[in-house]
Order: structure tokens, then C-alpha cells, then sequence
């Protein structure tokens, strides 16, 4: 087993990989920009290291730092958290021809599901069902509207690198093709350095659903179950719950199965996720995460399985620790993403955090790194707690987030706390009955 591992991120996830950590006997390092100084991931790593100054770019991001702060410290792996460089398979690639471990999935899976396109194909060719489209990627206008016409408006026009939501085009009429087409490559190239774009049937009213699986990269696989993830603003989720409350257990077997079957197919190594659309019944995959995602512990809670220490384990050369007989679901788990935005206009809030005080509780877990009389920095994400609850049932779930929801405090800038207590009193949300737009009317008109 590892005895140092290097985080190379910041906030709650950096938090959640040193519990497994110290959980494991390993000590950790932090790294940090000068804007991180006071962070907790830093107060609570046994080592740390200032890798640079508060831009992402230059700290978060920086390969040579990150990499001389492992040598620096004798650190055997990292663990690279989520977005920052978690799906940057130039950066695996380097870890390991450094002789350090890459704690996440081998640089060649990054590279196939970082790429949509390939990333479909290796899908088709494992029996994973995949959204109708354009085979490969489309090339021109004329590629463009035979393609949406075969497949039917309304379609997607979505960037082969994308992520974050961001470079997407939805399409009504075969008259609008040609502008989303051109809109798309050209905002494709300058988002991500790449102007491949393709095609998808554009679902109207989908839940997004996916499966979390865990390969050992020596032929085991398992699934960990499904999350509903359909409750988002802007492409970004807000609340997630597990397991999705719309699904009979004759078909969460069945697409489990499909997604631990294509996991050891691959070979696939580490912690993975595969997205997605639901409706009418019908699974559409969009895309396969390889990291952990911010949603994990919904599925730990329900699985009662620490996906992050297992996912050391397998880094360190050792094969899965469970078999998916050993994956048994209980109850019903449910996330807020709490963001420091004002809850009505989304506006970033950063600044001191006067005052904190996190729920508890039977079936209560907040994964933070907030405390009293720290400084919430500008430049990075507004993600600032994770408050995530269990119970033996959805209701009781229910119940338990409004009452924690109720019970934590945090004073001194905005939360989206309030958004989250109007939501849990809703009626839809209380019946399950949202699809991927629910939200985005929700927060116009309540
Ligand atoms: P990204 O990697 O940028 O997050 P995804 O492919 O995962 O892109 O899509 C993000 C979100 O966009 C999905 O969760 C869903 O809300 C919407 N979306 C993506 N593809 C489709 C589609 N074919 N039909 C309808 N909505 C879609």
C-alpha cells in the first residue's frame, strides 16, 4: 500500500480523499495556491505545498508544480479529486512515468472517454445503449443536415471535447442547421482547442440517470447502483438523489448490469460513471466519467461502501475488494450541492464565513470544508458543502434533509441553502416528478 498520496485539489474533495487516507494509514500531502493558505485542506494535511498563485492556471493546474511537490515530499501516488487535472490524460500519462501512481483510470481510458465521439464507440462495441446519432463525427453542413434529417429533428449539436454543459446546440428545424452547425465548431475550437462536433436525437423531457461503476483494471468490475441526477440548472447539478426513485428493480438489475459487464469488457480500472438520458422507459448513454464524481456519497450512503478508498486500493495494484453480490442497497440517499451564490440571482458570494454550524444526526454526513472564520477565496468553484442524508426510505429522506436544512447555519456571505428548502417542499420533488428541465422553471417562478 501507498504510504504518502499527493492531493492535487482543494476544498471538500480534498477533504474526502485524506479522511480515506488517514482512514488507510497513508499521510497526505496538500497542495495549495496562495489564496489557499488558510484552507482546511491544508490545516488538516500532515504536508503541504504552495504550488502557486491564486489562478487555477498557474497553482491547481500546474503540472511541473504539482509533480516537483510529489517528488519534493516522496508522495508514491496522487489522487487528483475531480475537474482541475482529474481528466487530463496527458497528466496521468506523466504521474506514472514519473514512478508514481495515477489514483483514477489509466491514461488511455482518459483519452477515449475524454473524446465523445470515440467514446460512444467504445460503448456500441460493449452493448451499452448509446442516444441516436451521427456515427463518428460530422464534417460539414452537408454531413450535418443528411445526418439530422435521418435522425429526426430535434437534435444536439455538442462539441466531441466538451464538458461542463458548455458547447451545445439544440436544433428545431432543418432551416437552423447550418448557424448551429458553424456556431458549434466555432465555439467548440475556442472552449476546448478542438473543433469535432456530433450529432444526437435531442430528447424533450429525459431524466438523467447514471450508473456508478468500479474496475480493478485486472477484469473485475462491479456496479454500486444508479443516481438521479435530473434536478439541474445550466447543465450543472443542484440535488441528486440514489437511487433513482422512477426505476422498478427488474430494470436497475438490467442497466447495472450492462454498465458492470462493459466496465470489465474494457478493462476499465478505477472509479467511473456512465450518464444517462431516461424516458419512456429507454436508457440513452451520453457519457462515461473518469473520476469521482461530486455526487459519490449518495452511492456510499446506500451501498455503504467507501468508493474513494477502494479506489486507492486498486491504484496500488490490489483487485477489487468486493464482488457484486457484496453490493447491497439500502434506503434512500439524497445530496444538496450547496453553493456560496445568492440563492435567487446565482451571483458568486466569496468572503468570511462569520459563523458555521453543520447538521448531524442519525443518517446526517456534510462533506465541507467551511469553518468558522474562514475566507471563502474568488476564483474557484462555488461549491462549499455537500449535505448529504439517509434514510431507510425516500420519505424519511425527505424529511431528514429538510430537518438538517433547517438546522445549518452558515452566516456571513449566501448560500443557496434557501433554494434547497424550497425544493424539498415542493410537491414534485416530493413525487419524483421532474425531468432535466424541472429545475430551471422551478427557480423562474418560485
Ligand atoms: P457535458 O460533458 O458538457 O456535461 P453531457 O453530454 O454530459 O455534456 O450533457 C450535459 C447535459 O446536457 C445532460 O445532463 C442533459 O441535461 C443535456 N443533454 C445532453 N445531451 C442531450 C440530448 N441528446 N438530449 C437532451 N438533452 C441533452
Amino acid at each position: 500500500m501507498f504510504k504518502k498520496v499527493l492531493i492535487a485539489n482543494r476544498g471538500e474533495i480534498a477533504l474526502r480523499i485524506h479522511r480515506a487516507c488517514k482512514e488507510m494509514g497513508i499521510s497526505t500531502v496538500a497542495v495549495h495556491s496562495t489564496a489557499d493558505s488558510y484552507a482546511m485542506h491544508v490545516r488538516l494535511a500532515d504536508e503541504s505545498v504552495c504550488i502557486g498563485p491564486p489562478s487555477a492556471a498557474e497553482s491547481y493546474l500546474n503540472v511541473p508544480a504539482i509533480l516537483s511537490a510529489a517528488t519534493l515530499t516522496g508522495a508514491d501516488a496522487i489522487h487528483p479529486g475531480y475537474g482541475f487535472l482529474s481528466e487530463n490524460a496527458n497528466f496521468a500519462r506523466i504521474v506514472e512515468e514519473h514512478g508514481m501512481a495515477f489514483i483514477g483510470p489509466t491514461s488511455d481510458s482518459i483519452a477515449t472517454m475524454g473524446d465523445k465521439v470515440a467514446a460512444k464507440d467504445a460503448m456500441r462495441a460493449t452493448g451499452v445503449p448509446v442516444v441516436p446519432g451521427s456515427l463518428g463525427a460530422v464534417e460539414s453542413v452537408a454531413d450535418a443536415s443528411r445526418i439530422a434529417g435521418e435522425i429526426g429533428y430535434p437534435v444536439i449539436v455538442k462539441a466531441a471535447s466538451g464538458g461542463g454543459g458548455r458547447g451545445m446546440k439544440v436544433v428545431e428545424h432543418e432551416a437552423d442547421i447550418e448557424t448551429a452547425f458553424k456556431m458549434a465548431s466555432r465555439e467548440a475550437e475556442s472552449n476546448f482547442g478542438d473543433a469535432t462536433v456530433y450529432i444526437e436525437k435531442y430528447l424533450a423531457h429525459p431524466r438523467h440517470v447514471e450508473v456508478q461503476v468500479i474496475g480493478d483494471g485486472q477484469g473485475n468490475a462491479v456496479h454500486l447502483f444508479e443516481r438521479d441526477c435530473s434536478l439541474q440548472r445550466k447543465h450543472q447539478k443542484v440535488l441528486e438523489e440514489a437511487p433513482c426513485p422512477v426505476l422498478d428493480d427488474a430494470t436497475r438489475e438490467k442497466i447495472g448490469t450492462i454498465c458492470a459487464e462493459a466496465t470489465a469488457k474494457m478493462n476499465y480500472r478505477s472509479a467511473g460513471t456512465f450518464e444517462f438520458l431516461y424516458e419512456n422507459g429507454e436508457f440513452f448513454f451520453i457519457e462515461m466519467n473518469t473520476r469521482v464524481q461530486v455526487e459519490h456519497p449518495i452511492t456510499e450512503m446506500i451501498c455503504n461502501f467507501d468508493i474513494v478508498a477502494e479506489m486507492i486500493r486498486i491504484a496500488a495494484g490490489a483487485k477489487l475488494s468486493i464482488t457484486q453480490e457484496d453490493v447491497v442497497m439500502e434506503g434512500h440517499a439524497i445530496e444538496c450541492r450547496i453553493n456560496a451564490e445568492d440563492p435567487v440571482s446565482f451571483a458568486p458570494s466569496p468572503g468570511l464565513i462569520e459563523e458555521y454550524h453543520a447538521p448531524g444526526g442519525l443518517g446526517v454526513r456534510v462533506d465541507s470544508a467551511l469553518y468558522a472564520g474562514y475566507r471563502i477565496p474568488p476564483y474557484y468553484d462555488s461549491l462549499v458543502a455537500k449535505l448529504i442524508v439517509h434514510g431507510r426510505n425516500r420519505d424519511e429522506a425527505i424529511m431528514r434533509l429538510r430537518r438538517s436544512l433547517g438546522e445549518m447555519a452558515v452566516s456571513g456571505i449566501s448560500t443557496t441553502i434557501p433554494l434547497h428548502q424550497r425544493l424539498v417542499d415542493n410537491p414534485s420533488f416530493a413525487a419524483a416528478d421532474y425531468d432535466i428541465h424541472w429545475l430551471e422553471s422551478f427557480v423562474e417562478t418560485s
